[in-house]
């Protein structure tokens, strides 16, 4: 059988830095490199503070980064190393062409697989992680049968990851599942079995699952959708109990108890956040971007705080071309606030799109005190529940998901010029950077 002793993954964005972190922290036998061609992600990996933040996921860098765990920017030399090299690079959504605004882009996969063929020698095992349509192992395989070299032996499989924000290091540790998917010749199961016997060395064998290449494509989009319904269909039963009266968490429960439904993934929210939503057009886009984008298209001035997020990089987030054509007004309307309560010092409106435990203590006397009033508090992950009785006590004009809390609602009309609005957004994740 072929032993993989060296690992290179190209992207080490939030699924490549995370994945394969794990793996070097669960085969201290196996060298990994990260590598990327954005140099101060590559040095965030190599710092204190790293780009992306996942409960375990610094203890696990820690352990085995400078041992057998390295990130950087000489891709050339990680990929002319390595047995095998994952493909972690992003598939963003086409900005031009056939598929504008619709389909994936495939343009940094295939630049990928492009310095592959050139930099290599000998046998490797080239495998997709990204997100990608079905087929996208065919475009690999076809840059690489159209250059060949002599001696050179490229196997490709698919190896989609499912792991989900907030949970990515317990998700990778404890999958519910790996899919590989590979090739039905015997080159192709050499080359499976190489990968399973990776994770064989910590996952049980029953949960590793393999395929044709084009069902673990599939198999991923899938999966992404079927969670993406549930989402959609828990929030449209929410729309349903604020009109009557209902409230989503009960009926969530009552509904999740039958065995053929289960009880996960049925929380509603203010979007979908955690997965990739989109067949085809997979983006993992946090739903605060769209809500900021909703909110600036309207004129608002926002102020947001993020515990976790850079303010660069919230800003770049903003003045991305499909949620601000003008990046100009972006610098106009939002402020990034180093201080929750500074964020929401004279705002009409105090908007949380984020679970994180502690804006439940944040101070709420203090901050309805410095608003404006009426004061509205959109609590859009249903965060403050408990809180809901103690808040509308203090005078906040509550508007939350799934049930009404504010009876004698004041409407809601925003006094001369535009309303100031203060986000707290959703964990940093991937793609949920604001
Ligand atoms: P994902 O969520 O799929 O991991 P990210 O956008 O978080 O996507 O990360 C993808 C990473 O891939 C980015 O850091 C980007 O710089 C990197 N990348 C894209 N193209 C290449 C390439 N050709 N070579 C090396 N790294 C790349």
């Amino acid at each position: 059988m072929f032993q993989i002793n060296r690992i290179c993954c190209i992207g080490a964005g939030y699924v490549g830095g995370p994945t394969c972190s794990v793996i070097a922290h669960m085969c201290p036998e196996i060298h990994v490199t990260v590598v990327d061609v954005n140099e101060s992600r590559i040095n965030a990996w190599n710092s204190d503070t790293l780009p992306i933040y996942e409960p375990g996921l610094k203890e696990v860098v820690e352990s085995c980064r400078g041992k057998n765990l390295f990130f950087s920017t000489d891709i050339d030399s990680a990929i002319r190393d390595a047995d095998l090299v994952f493909i972690s690079v992003n598939t963003p959504t086409k900005t031009y062409g056939m598929g504008k605004g619709r389909a994936a882009d495939l343009k940094y996969i295939e630049a990928c697989a492009r310095r592959i063929v050139e930099v290599s020698n000998g046998y490797k095992i080239v495998t997709e992680k990204s997100t990608v349509p079905v087929r996208a192992a065919e475009s690999i395989r076809r840059i690489f049968d159209s250059n060949t070299k002599p001696n050179l032996n490229l196997q490709v499989l698919s190896n989609p990851e499912f792991l989900a924000e907030g949970t990515a290091v317990r998700d990778l540790k404890e999958p519910d599942r790996v899919l590989i998917g590979g090739d039905e010749t015997a080159e192709g199961q050499r080359a499976i079995r190489a990968l399973c016997d990776v994770y064989e060395r910590w996952v049980p064998k029953a949960r590793i699952i393999t395929t044709n290449t084009w069902s673990s494509e599939l198999s991923k989009l899938a999966a992404n959708a079927f969670l993406a319904q549930r989402i959609s269909s828990i929030n449209s039963i929410s729309a349903l109990c604020e009109s009557t009266g209902a409230d989503v968490e009960e009926v969530a429960l009552a509904i999740g108890m039958d065995q053929r439904i289960g009880s996960k993934f049925l929380k509603a929210s203010v979007g979908f956040g955690g997965v990739c939503v989109c067949v085809c057009v997979s983006h993992r886009e946090s739903s605060s971007i769209y809500i900021s984008k909703y909110l600036m298209d309207e004129g608002a001035k926002l102020h947001i705080y993020d515990p976790k997020v850079l303010k660069e990089q919230i800003i770049l987030d903003l003045s991305q071309p499909h949620i601000s054509e003008d990046p100009l007004r972006v610098s106009e309307l939002v402020t990034v606030s180093v201080d929750p309560y500074q964020a929401c010092q004279g705002a009409h409106a105090l908007v949380v799109c984020t679970e994180w435990d502690m804006f439940k203590d944040l101070d709420y006397e203090m901050i309805y005190d410095h608003m404006l009033k009426p004061a509205f508090l959109f609590d859009g992950r249903r965060l403050l529940d408990q809180l809901h009785p103690r808040l509308q006590n203090i005078g906040f004009q509550i508007e939350t998901i799934g049930k009404k809390v504010t009876t004698s609602r004041i409407p809601y009309t925003p006094t001369a010029g535009v309303p100031r609005i203060s986000i707290n957004p959703e964990p940093p994740t991937k793609k949920t950077k604001v």
